[in-house]
C-alpha cells in the first residue's frame, strides 16, 4: 500500500522507520520530511493543515492510508477531510481532537466520566479569576485554555506569578488560546506518560515513556519541547496502568462516543502519579515528541498494523507483540535553544554509525546543503537505543552522541536519571 505520513520532526522520522520496516509498506511518502527521513521515504512539499490540499495530494498519489503526526492538522480538521473523502487516516476528528485543544473541553469530561483529575474553575475575565487565586492561594496552575506550544501553563509558586499570569493570558499574550483560563489545584507526584490507541470503542495501550522538560543537567532551566525520553516508565506499573484505565482512560473513550465524538487515534494521557494513583494531567491526541521515537524503536514493524487496526476498528482483536525491552532517546539541540539559535551548521560523523533495529538517529530539524546534514531546528537529532535494560539502552545511545560531531549542538547527559 501507499502511505503518507503528515509532519517532518523526529517523531514523524520514527514513523516512518517503523512503518517502512513493515512489508505492508510498498510507497512512503512524508510530507514535509527532513533530511535524515529522506534517506528512507520521499519528502513532498505540501500545506499539511489544509485538508482540501491533503485530499488532493493523496487521491493524485494513490494514497491508501494517511498517518498524521503533529496536533496541528487534527485541530484543523485534516482527518475530517480524508474521513469525508474515503481515505483511511490514523488521527482523530476535529471535534474530538478538543482533548488537546482546550483544557476546559478535557476538564467537561473529565466531570462527566468521574475521571480523577485536578479541582479547577474557569474563567472568562481576569477579576474573577484573580480572586479565585487569592482565595486558593499557591501553588496552583494557570492554563490559556487553547494550544500554546507548550507554552500556555504557569505552575505558580507564589500568588503574585499567578496574578501576573492572569494578566499576561487577558492581556493576549496567547491570543485567542488565553481568552478562556483554566486555574487548576497544583498536584504533586511523578509524572509520567501513557499512549493508548482507540477505534472509537476498543482500547489498546501501547506503551509508557517519561521525558525531560526542562533545558539543563538536573532538570533544571527553561522548559524546551523535551530534551530527551524513555519507554517504559518505572512509575507506571502493571498495577497503575490498570487503574489508568479504568478510571480515566476507558470512561473518556466511552464519554467520547456518547457525545457522537468517538476518540480515534493515539490518545497520550501525561498523569501524576502519588502513592499508586494516576491522576490526568492533561491528554494530547497525537504521540509525544520525543516520547514517539523510544515507542516505534519498541514496537519496530508491527507499528503500522496497530495503527491500521486502529484507523479501520479492528483494536478488538489486535494486540501488541511486547519484547521485554527498554528504549532511549537523547535529544541533541542547537546551542541557544530554547531561546535563540542558529541554522545552518554541520553536523559530521552520522554515517560512521549504526542503523538497526537496536541503534537509530532520527532526525528532528536538519536539512541536507551541499550534500552535507546541516541543522535547520531547534531540537535536531534524537538518537536513539534500545536494550535489554534501561542502562543498556542508555550506554548505547550516549555512545552514538558521542561519535557526533556537532560542535554546534549540545545535549544533556542525565537523560533517565530519575529512573535509574
Ligand atoms: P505540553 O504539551 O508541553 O505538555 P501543555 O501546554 O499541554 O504542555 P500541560 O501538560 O497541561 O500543558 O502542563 C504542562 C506541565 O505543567 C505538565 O507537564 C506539568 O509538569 C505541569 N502541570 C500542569 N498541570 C499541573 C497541575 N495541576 N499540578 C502540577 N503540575 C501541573
Amino acid at each position: 500500500m501507499n502511505i503518507l505520513i503528515l509532519g517532518g520532526g523526529g517523531r514523524e522520522h520514527a514513523l516512518a522507520w517503523a512503518i517502512k520496516q513493515n512489508p505492508k509498506c510498498d510507497r512512503l511518502i512524508v510530507a514535509p520530511g527532513n533530511a535524515g527521513i529522506a534517506q528512507l521515504a520521499e519528502c513532498a512539499e505540501l500545506n499539511i493543515n489544509d485538508g482540501g490540499s491533503v485530499v488532493t495530494f493523496a487521491e493524485e498519489n494513490a494514497i491508501s492510508f494517511v498517518v498524521i503526526g503533529p496536533e496541528a492538522p487534527l485541530a484543523a480538521g485534516v482527518a475530517d477531510r480524508l474521513d469525508a473523502a474515503g481515505i483511511p487516516c490514523f488521527g482523530p476528528s476535529q471535534a474530538a481532537a478538543a482533548l488537546e485543544a482546550s483544557k476546559a473541553f478535557t476538564k467537561e469530561i473529565c466531570d462527566a466520566c468521574g475521571a480523577p483529575t485536578a479541582a479547577y474553575a474557569r474563567f472568562t475575565e481576569a477579576e474573577p479569576a484573580k480572586a479565585y487565586i487569592r482565595e486558593q492561594g499557591a501553588p496552583i496552575v494557570v492554563k490559556a485554555d487553547g494550544l500554546a506550544a507548550g507554552k500556555g501553563v504557569i505552575v505558580a509558586m507564589d500568588d503574585e506569578t499567578a496574578l501576573a499570569a492572569i494578566d499576561d493570558m487577558f492581556g493576549g499574550e496567547f491570543g485567542e488560546a488565553g481568552a478562556e483560563v483554566v486555574i487548576e489545584e497544583f498536584m504533586e507526584g511523578e509524572e509520567a506518560s501513557f499512549f493508548i490507541l482507540c477505534d472509537g470503542e476498543n482500547v489498546l495501550p501501547v506503551g509508557t515513556a517519561q521525558d525531560h522538560k526542562r533545558v539543563g543537567e538536573g532538570d533544571t532551566g527553561p522548559n524546551t519541547g523535551g530534551m530527551g525520553a524513555y519507554s517504559p516508565a518505572p512509575v507506571l506499573t502493571d498495577a497503575v496502568a490498570e487503574l489508568a484505565m479504568e478510571q480515566i482512560i476507558r470512561p473518556t473513550v466511552a464519554q467520547m462516543a456518547k457525545r457522537g465524538t468517538p476518540y480515534k487515534g493515539v490518545l497520550y494521557a501525561g498523569f501524576m502519579i502519588k502513592d499508586g494513583q494516576p491522576r490526568l494531567v492533561e491528554y494530547n491526541v497525537r504521540f509525544g515528541d520525543p516520547e514517539c521515537q523510544v515507542l516505534m524503536m519498541r514496537l519496530g514493524a508491527q507499528a503500522l498494523d496497530l495503527l491500521l487496526a486502529c484507523a479501520e476498528g479492528r483494536l478488538g482483536e489486535a494486540q501488541v507483540n511486547w519484547a521485554d525491552d527498554h528504549a532511549m532517546t537523547v535529544v541533541m539541540a542547537a546551542n541557544g535553544y530554547p531561546g535563540s539559535y542558529e541554522k545552518g551548521s554541520v553536523i559530521g560523523g552520522l554515517d560512521t554509525l549504526p542503523e538497526d533495529s537496536m541503534n537509530m538517529v532520527f532526525h528532528a530539524g536538519t536539512k541536507e546543503i551541499d550534500g552535507k546534514v546541516t541543522a535547520n531546528g531547534g531540537r535536531v537529532l534524537n538518537v536513539t537505543a534500545r536494550g535489554a535494560t534501561l542502562q543498556e539502552a542508555r550506554d548505547r545511545a550516549y555512545a552514538m552522541v558521542e561519535a557526533i560531531d556537532w560542535p554546534g549542538g549540545f545535549y544533556r547527559r542525565d537523560i533517565g536519571w530519575r529512573a535509574l
